[in-house]
């Protein structure tokens, strides 16, 4: 039992109510500054789409009519019937003070059944927010729908699958962008629309500046291929001189574990697992990772996972594919040098 409205059960799937025959689906979808929609959102997308709801996707932010542009000329969807977009420059950061009340003011139409949002920094700053001022709980971070009602997520840093049933009039959904694909390629028709004006009093928060870290390669959340460097690097200067090339011979994304995080080897943008990102690439290559569980939560999901450890008994090597034993300063370069050819 989890809490009011959301039940967890094991057993047969409960048949749909007729009520959520004529359900609808409002969809939150993120876009950059210029327009681009994100990642984590098309997967959100794609996840609602099974729900087999018409759906509403809403763009908030002075770019919103682009974002909505790009979705209709440039991704296939058969449900998505209408685009709503809150084209105002007090949303551009998403700061949830002011996303909330925009999606209280659309979720007030008790047309809406499901409300989805990806797991991404922004849907988990503002959904609880949505649910606090509904009074509903949201189900948070699913990697399966079953049914309309049902949904499964991750517990105990990854450890357990709770199947929860929710039989909340309004399910507050957020998806795990790993578990489902994004929308694929193509074009659809639907009316793009102006959100209504909400009125925005004193936030009490100001967005002050932000400090992004640019790079030309793939994005950690979302690339095919991630080479993860653990503490067995030792140094930062071993990190980059190995992890750097590794990754460069194959177009790879860089990861780390929290351990290499915290000895100052990269950045804490890279850090994968439990506090960090949950990938599941085609292709994760760990170099002097042990397979904490901690770190398990982030990247089990991948669909090769390659280990180079020099302790056999290392527990990454129960979920690896393929294992080197051996010192990582030998048998990296070697195989750098393999994939460069
Ligand atoms: C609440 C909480 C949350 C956490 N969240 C995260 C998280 O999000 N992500 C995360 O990663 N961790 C997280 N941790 C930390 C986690 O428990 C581990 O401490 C961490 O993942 C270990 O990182 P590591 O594998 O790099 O280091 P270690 O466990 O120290 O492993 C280093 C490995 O390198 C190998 N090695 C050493 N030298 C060589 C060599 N020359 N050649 C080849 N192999 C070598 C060793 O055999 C060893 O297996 C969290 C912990 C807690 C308590």
């Amino acid at each position: 039992m989890f809490s009011v409205g959301v039940r967890s059960f094991v057993g047969p799937i409960v048949k749909r109510p007729v009520s959520l025959r004529l359900a609808s689906t409002l969809v939150f979808l993120e876009s950059s500054k210029d327009g681009k929609i994100v990642q984590s959102s098309l997967s959100a997308l794609s996840a609602a789409e099974q729900l087999g709801n018409p759906i509403k996707a809403l763009f908030a932010g002075s770019h919103s009519t682009k974002a909505a542009e790009q979705l209709k000329l440039g991704f296939s969807t058969s449900l998505v019937d209408q685009i709503i977009v809150a084209n105002n420059e007090v949303y551009d950061n998403y700061l949830p003070e002011a996303v909330t009340p925009l999606c209280l003011e659309l979720l007030k139409d008790n047309e809406f059944s499901h409300f989805v949002v990806a797991s991404s920094a922004v849907g988990k700053n503002f959904l609880p927010r949505v649910g606090a001022l509904l009074d509903y709980q949201p189900v948070c971070d699913i990697t399966k729908i079953v049914d309309s009602t049902t949904f499964v997520r991750p517990i105990y840093a990854g450890n357990a699958l709770a199947t929860v049933q929710c039989t909340q009039e309004k399910k507050l959904i957020s998806v795990r962008a790993s578990s489902f694909p994004a929308c694929g390629a193509g074009s659809f028709e639907a009316p793009i629309i102006e959100a209504p004006q909400v009125p925005i009093s004193e936030l009490g928060a100001k967005w002050e500046s932000e400090n992004l870290v640019k790079s030309a390669r793939p994005d950690l959340g979302s690339a095919d291929k991630v080479v993860s460097g653990g503490r067995g690097l030792k140094n930062k200067e071993t990190f980059d001189k190995l992890i750097t090339p590794l990754a460069d011979s194959i177009s790879a994304a860089i990861g780390a574990t929290r351990a290499a995080v915290d000895s100052g080897f990269c950045e804490n943008s890279l850090q994968i697992g439990q506090t960090g990102k949950v990938i599941a690439p085609d292709l994760y290559i760990g170099v002097g990772v042990s397979g904490a569980i901690q770190h398990l939560a982030g990247m089990k999901d991948s669909k090769v996972i390659v280990a180079i450890n020099s302790d056999q008994e290392a527990p990454i090597f129960q979920v690896a594919d393929f294992g080197l034993v051996g010192d990582l300063n030998e048998i990296v370069p070697e195989l750098t040098k393999k994939l460069s050819k």
